[in-house]
This record gives C-alpha cells, sequence and structure tokens, in this order.
C-alpha cells in the first residue's frame, strides 16, 4: 500500500523540475513502484484526473464546496479562504498554509502520529468517488464533509494536492505526452504502441497496467472495445486545393459538413452515442439511436459521422441549435421535433466483430455504403475520387451552396487513426481560419457589466509539458445574453479571484477569429492574435483540441510568407 504522502512528495519533486525527460523518469518511477491496485489510480492522479476521461463519473468540486471544505477544516471562514486564495493565487498553498495553522494548534494531523496512520492513495481515490457519487438534495453537505475528513488526516504537504486534485488541475506539468513516454519507460514498451493503446481505449491507467502485467504483447493486444468510446481521427486545415491535390494526388472529396462529430457503437439493437468530447450522448438523441437501429444493417459496429441539424428546407440551422439537442436532458422528444438532425456517416471502424482501423479509406467505405440505407434522418453522402482542382473547387462550391462549412481530402489508401490530426485528412473552408483555444480567465466588467465576467484571458497548448500558454484576451463578439450566459457557465470554475481578475479552471474553448498572429513578450506563449473576437464557444470541444503552440507557431510563419 503506498502512502498518499509518497504521491505528494514525488508531486513537489516534479513540481520543480523543469525538464520533460526529468519529469518523465520520475513518473516512471512511481508508476514502476506503486501496488497494481493503485497504478491506475496514480496514472490518472498524477495528469491531474480522478476518473478516466470516457468514464461518466464526474467529482463535481468548485470553488464554493472546496472553500468551504477548507474553511470548516481550518476553522476559519470561507472570506478568509478567500483572502488566503488572492494572496498566494494557488489553491494548494492556500489549503496548506490554512491548515497548517490548525496543526500547530491542535494535532489534527497525521503528520504529527505515527506514519502507519498515513492516509493511503487508494483511500483518497475511494473518497473522491464516494464524492462523485453524491447527488441530489444533501449532496453537497456531504461533498464538503467527505472533504473535511481528507483535509483532517493529511497533513499540510499532502492537503495541498488533494485541495488540488478536487477541483482536478494538479499543476506539476504533467500531462498525457509525459504519462505515454513514462509507461514506455517503466514497462519496456515501445512509446508509439503505449499511444496507439491509449488512443484505442482512452485509458492511460488501463494502459499502463496492461503494460505491467502482460508487457509489449498485451499492450498490442488492447484493442476497440463496444461501447468505449475511441478518440476521433482529425483533419488538418491545407491551405489550398492545389496544395491538397500536391499532397495527395488522387483524393476522395467529401463534403464537410456543418453539424458536430457523432461517434455510434452498435451492439444488437443497443445503440450508445458519443459527442467529439467522448461524452455519452445516448439519451439526448433518440432520433438517432432510432435511425441506427432501423438502417445500420450490422450485428455490431463503430461508425463516425456528423450530426447537422436541418430547417424546414433542409438546409443546416446554426451551430447552437445541434448543441440544443446534444445537451438536452429534459424534453427530448419535443425537442428532436423543433430541431431535426440528420446522420452524416463517413467512416466505420468496426463491423460485426473485425476490427478495420488498418484497413484504407475506400475499402472501410465500401464496408460503409454495404451496411447503411439512406434514410431521412440517416445518409452516408457521395465520396467523390479525383486529383483535379477544378472538379474539387466545384464540389466545394456545392457544399457551400448548400449551407455547409467546405470539402474533407482524405488519402484514399489511409488508415483510421484515432485521435491523429495528419495529412491524410485535409479539410478547406472558405472563412478566415479560426483557433480553438481555451478560456484560463476573465475579468468583471464595468459600469452596466458589473455582473458579468468578460475580457476572457485564452491560451494554446504546450503538448510537451502539458500546459496552457496564454495568448491574449478576447472582449469583442459577445452579447449580453451571451455574456449573462458565460458567467453564470464559468462561475463553477473559477479557481482563484483578484480584484476583479479571475482565474479559471481551463475547460471551456472558444473558437476564436482574428486579423493576425503578432509576436508578443507580454504572452508567455511568445504569440498574441490582433483584433481576436469570439465566433462559437465550442461546448463539443474539449481541452484535448486546443490549438498547440506548434500550430500557432506555423500559422505565423505561413502568414509571413504570404504578406
Ligand atoms: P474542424 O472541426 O474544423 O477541426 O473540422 C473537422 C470536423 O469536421 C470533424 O471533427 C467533423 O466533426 C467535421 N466533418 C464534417 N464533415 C466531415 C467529413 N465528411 N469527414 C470528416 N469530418 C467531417
Amino acid at each position: 500500500m503506498t502512502s498518499f504522502r509518497e504521491f505528494a512528495q514525488t508531486c513537489e519533486v516534479i513540481e520543480g523540475t523543469s525538464g520533460s525527460l526529468d519529469m518523465t523518469a520520475l513518473v516512471a518511477e512511481l508508476l514502476g513502484k506503486v501496488t497494481p491496485e493503485e497504478l491506475p489510480v496514480v496514472t490518472h492522479f498524477v495528469m491531474g484526473e480522478i476518473f478516466p476521461a470516457w468514464s461518466s463519473e464526474e467529482i463535481g468540486v468548485g470553488a464554493g464546496i472546496l472553500y468551504n471544505a477548507l474553511a470548516k477544516s481550518a476553522g476559519i471562514s470561507v472570506s478568509d479562504i478567500k483572502e488566503l486564495v488572492r494572496e498566494t493565487g494557488d489553491i494548494g498553498k492556500t489549503a496548506a498554509s490554512a491548515l497548517k495553522k490548525v496543526s500547530s494548534g491542535q494535532a489534527t494531523f497525521s503528520a504529527f502520529m505515527d506514519e502507519s496512520n498515513d492516509i493511503s492513495i487508494l483511500e483518497v481515490f475511494e473518497r473522491f468517488r464516494d464524492i462523485s457519487r453524491s447527488s441530489g438534495k444533501g449532496s453537497q453537505s456531504s461533498k464538503i464533509k467527505h472533504l473535511q475528513y481528507l483535509f483532517n488526516s493529511a497533513s499540510p504537504e499532502e492537503v495541498s494536492y488533494i485541495a488540488r486534485l478536487a477541483v482536478e488541475e494538479l499543476r506539476i506539468g504533467v500531462g498525457e505526452g509525459i504519462v505515454r513516454d513514462a509507461i514506455s519507460l517503466a514497462f519496456d514498451v515501445p512509446s508509439e504502441e503505449v499511444e496507439r493503446a491509449f488512443m484505442l481505449t482512452n485509458d492511460l491507467g488501463l494502459v499502463a497496467v496492461t503494460a505491467r502485467e502482460g508487457g509489449r504483447d498485451a499492450v498490442l493486444s488492447l484493442g476497440l472495445e463496444l461501447n468505449r468510446p475511441i478518440r476521433m481521427m482529425l483533419a488538418q486545415i491545407t491551405p489550398s486545393l492545389d496544395a491538397a491535390v500536391s499532397d495527395l494526388g488522387t483524393a476522395a472529396i467529401e463534403w464537410k459538413f456543418d453539424g458536430a462529430r457523432v461517434q455510434i457503437h452498435k451492439e444488437g439493437d443497443n445503440i450508445t452515442l458519443f459527442s467529439r468530447r467522448l461524452e455519452n450522448i445516448t439519451e439526448s438523441l433518440p432520433d438517432i439511436v432510432e435511425a441506427v437501429r432501423e438502417n445500420v444493417d450490422a450485428e455490431s459496429a463503430i461508425l463516425d459521422g456528423e450530426a447537422v441539424a436541418i430547417d424546414a428546407n433542409g438546409r443546416p440551422r446554426a451551430f447552437q441549435d445541434i448543441l440544443k439537442r446534444f445537451r438536452r436532458k429534459y424534453d427530448v422528444q419535443s425537442t428532436a421535433r423543433e430541431i431535426p438532425l440528420i446522420l452524416n456517416l463517413f467512416d466505420i471502424m468496426y463491423l460485426n466483430g473485425e476490427e478495420l482501423l488498418d484497413l484504407p479509406l475506400l475499402q472501410r467505405r465500401a464496408k460503409l455504403e454495404g451496411c447503411v440505407k439512406n434514410g431521412d434522418s440517416i445518409n452516408v453522402d457521395t465520396q467523390y475520387l479525383t486529383d483535379d482542382p477544378e472538379k474539387i473547387l466545384e464540389i466545394y462550391n456545392d457544399a457551400l451552396k448548400a449551407g455547409h462549412e467546405g470539402v474533407m481530402i482524405k488519402n484514399p489508401e489511409s488508415p483510421y487513426s484515432p485521435g491523429k490530426r495528419g495529412k491524410n485528412w485535409l479539410k478547406k473552408k472558405p472563412v478566415m481560419e479560426t483557433l480553438d483555444l481555451v478560456v484560463i480567465g476573465a475579468e468583471w466588467g464595468y459600469g452596466r457589466r458589473t455582473s458579468f465576467l468578460g475580457s476572457y484571458a485564452l491560451a494554446c497548448h504546450d503538448p510537451d509539458t502539458g500546459r496552457f500558454l496564454p495568448v491574449g484576451r478576447v472582449a469583442t463578439g459577445f452579447s449580453d445574453e451571451q455574456l449573462a450566459e458565460l458567467t453564470e457557465l464559468f462561475s463553477d470554475l473559477i479557481v482563484v479571484e483578484s480584484g476583479t481578475e479571475v482565474e479559471i479552471k481551463p475547460e471551456v474553448i472558444f473558437e476564436v477569429a482574428f486579423e493576425e498572429i503578432q509576436k508578443s513578450v507580454n504572452y508567455e506563449s511568445g504569440y498574441a492574435l490582433r483584433f481576436p473576437r469570439l465566433v462559437n464557444v465550442r461546448s463539443d470541444k474539449s481541452v484535448e483540441d486546443v490549438e498547440t503552440i506548434g500550430r500557432l507557431e506555423e500559422m505565423y510563419l505561413v502568414q509571413r510568407e504570404r504578406n
């Protein structure tokens, strides 16, 4: 049994380390020494996660609950906690400092007891699971009690990490890339194989356990499983149709539908739908479930497609309308009548017990066409094969005329690569490029807008460290109504408040348009956006979709070439 103290000590060392190789070695050492039962938990904890991404379990602890639990454990007021947060700028330090005061007065901490009283990693996890399962009336106070128990059973160095974990913000700079390499190092499995297993299972905890128990062979045999979502294959932007043709030669051209991604798992009559963020959205889309049941002739299948909300003329409606459907938990049937959807299927990854990922696109396509009967709300649209940019331009214009986004230009020979954004799928849209950035902060407004959060701080992702790097702020493009909605949305994600400045847990993605990307010393990313404006709040996307620093750099260089 490993104590949480050991985990906290390792986190502290990692926090003080800057090179990613050193960090990987420290994580590998940690993964190598915990028990098999602890391994999946530690794998997630070290990334600041409690449950795997695909799991529907969520801890549901925001600043309100955490401040309350800390205040109660330390015997001080919530405003004292807020004051400490302002002073330290960090919830972990706040927790340590608030509870240190208690420990000097009364010996509540195990630090003053025998080491055998140390709380274990699994006990912390079990408490977190209890917290996630507290629901309904009284759940708030039950969550607070569980947290209080944890705070009062741990030493100041541990409470700091318990507090950070409770809000899933460990801040030690360990992301999926480092954990993947650490698993590879600890259990001697090539990093690409760990990565592939991760993309198929979506669970690094499972991959770590498999690697440890069965080595490379076991990792290689990890595959698709029905009802467990796999990462979606992603597309890269192509600057022009000519460039796409010179990259791919003869290509498979499809409309780029203006909708939201859906992954469909069919097992007999049991249909499960996942969103791009891999959330289970089956309950919200009964019409799609029915259409798949009726029109997909397969005992079992995993399919990929885009759900489009259509108006009376069959044209795509605004993106917001699709989100209304995806998020709906009640009045589902009437919303389905109000906003009908059509599912455009474009890929198949699994059919009747056979994994199809490594088949070339054209062969997967034939299997898809073979098992889907087009209907009112399900469609496998035309795919064109051509190397003629003129022909592609024609298809592209038709797609735009029909109200869609542009075209997808795909390599006909390519496998389905889960989670990969590469040259095998290229996308071309007419609008000026937008960036998907994560909101990491905001500011309370003034005048008429004092009760609204505005001026949102945006960040891109650094895959090497797992950190989010600021690229500027967006303050235009919002209606009052939208600001009110966003203020409510962000109120649960506030990590620290200081004056009118608010730090926000990175979870919400803004799609932002801009005039150009500039070099800047004012932001940690080294870049800033000129005239950024909000295009959409992308609640279908998650932090994995956030633009990388490499991508910003690339866009900056391309822009410099063009001007
Ligand atoms: P973007 O969201 O701009 O990165 O573009 C990629 C997205 O386009 C995918 O995630 C899908 O949701 C969507 N899409 C629409 N039509 C297609 C298609 N024919 N093939 C693949 N993706 C498509």
